[in-house]
């Protein structure tokens, strides 16, 4: 029997393990894959007040080392489902299940697909979802990279540190990203900006040859000659197996102390409806998450 568990080892996750830890709660935290989450796959973060350029991979190594200093216990394990009986929680994970007081919900997000012909099909034959994953393949290579937000527009200049060049295919007429990462994106001579554009259908022979491509202003279709296509539309979060008041997306609703629907649930960092989804507000998220949880276990007894 648990005080805490946590789902998910992100930031936030991370964080929320690092405050229970330190509040003497009898904690496990659950990660199904990646400790660090997704932000450990971006090749830099340069808003993380006191770190001005770090790699996510680093970053997160910190957490994890901090975590694991306080004698964190962490598993890899898939959480499956939660369930209540009476007060106590259950949680039912891909090795067996576990009985806590109090569940923090940290299990972040994944990227959306873009739902066009040919994206499942070359899925790891030249589409990818991960600039620092794939990139270094298209090395001297053309590739598209389809979004406007900071994911799309940070992942082109990435990838045209390696790419001969990469067009940026975005939907409208203005990106919704960072003001400092559109600069660089707009500086760059090796990204072309495609304004008002959509992508219609990825082809190629045994991988990706062609994006073919729509001017949303003059309905002209083109097709761009590249190697790889990156997708960064957004995300979609990992909340399927927790029922929980969720948004039409399915981010958890929480209240500012991060409590959900259900007593005894709380959420952290961008599973969570939350307009900003960054390191530094999923910390926040992790560290209220935590206390309000150890006031929840203290009140049960
Ligand atoms: P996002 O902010 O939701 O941006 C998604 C982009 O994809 C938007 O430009 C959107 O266009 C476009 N899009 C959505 N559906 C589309 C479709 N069907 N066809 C064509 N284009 C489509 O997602 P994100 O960039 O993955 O970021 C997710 C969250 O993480 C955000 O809160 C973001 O701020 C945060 N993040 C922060 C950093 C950072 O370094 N600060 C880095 C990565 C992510 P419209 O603009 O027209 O809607």
């Amino acid at each position: 029997m648990y005080d805490l568990i946590i789902v998910g080892g992100g930031p936030a996750g991370l964080t929320a393990g690092i405050y229970a830890q330190r509040a003497r709660l009898k904690v496990i935290l659950l990660e199904r894959e990646l400790i660090g989450g997704q932000i450990a796959l971006s090749d830099v973060i340069e808003n993380y007040p006191g770190f001005p350029s770090i790699s996510g991979m680093d970053l997160m190594a910190k957490f994890e080392e901090h975590a694991r200093g306080l004698d964190l216990e962490i598993k890899i394990e898939g959480v499956e489902s939660i369930t209540t009986d009476g007060e106590i929680k259950v949680v039912k994970t891909t090795e067996g299940e576990y009985r806590t007081k109090a569940v923090i919900v940290a299990t972040g997000a994944k990227p959306r697909p873009l739902g066009v012909p040919g994206e499942k099909e070359f899925t790891g034959k030249g589409v990818s979802y991960c600039a620092t994953c794939d990139g270094p393949f298209f090395r001297n290579r053309v590739v598209v990279v389809i979004g406007g937000g900071d994911t799309a527009v940070k992942e082109a200049v990435y990838l045209s540190k390696i790419a001969d060049k990469v067009y940026l295919v975005h939907r409208r007429d203005q990106l919704r990203a960072e003001k400092i990462l559109q600069e660089k994106a707009i500086n760059s001579d090796k990204i072309e900006i495609l304004w008002s554009h959509v992508l219609l259908e990825i082809t190629g022979e045994g991988g990706v040859d062609h994006a073919i491509i729509k001017n949303l202003k003059t309905e002209e279709v083109t097709t761009l000659d590249v190697h790889g296509a990156f997708i960064f539309v957004g995300i979609n979060p990992t909340t399927n197996f927790v029922d929980v008041e969720k948004d039409e997306q399915r981010f958890i609703i929480a209240n500012p102390k991060m409590e959900t629907s259900v007593p005894g649930i709380f959420v952290a960092g961008d599973c969570r409806n939350t307009p900003l989804l960054q390191v530094s507000t999923a910390v926040g998220d992790g560290a209220t998450a935590a206390f309000i949880a150890e006031d929840y276990i203290d009140n049960l007894e």
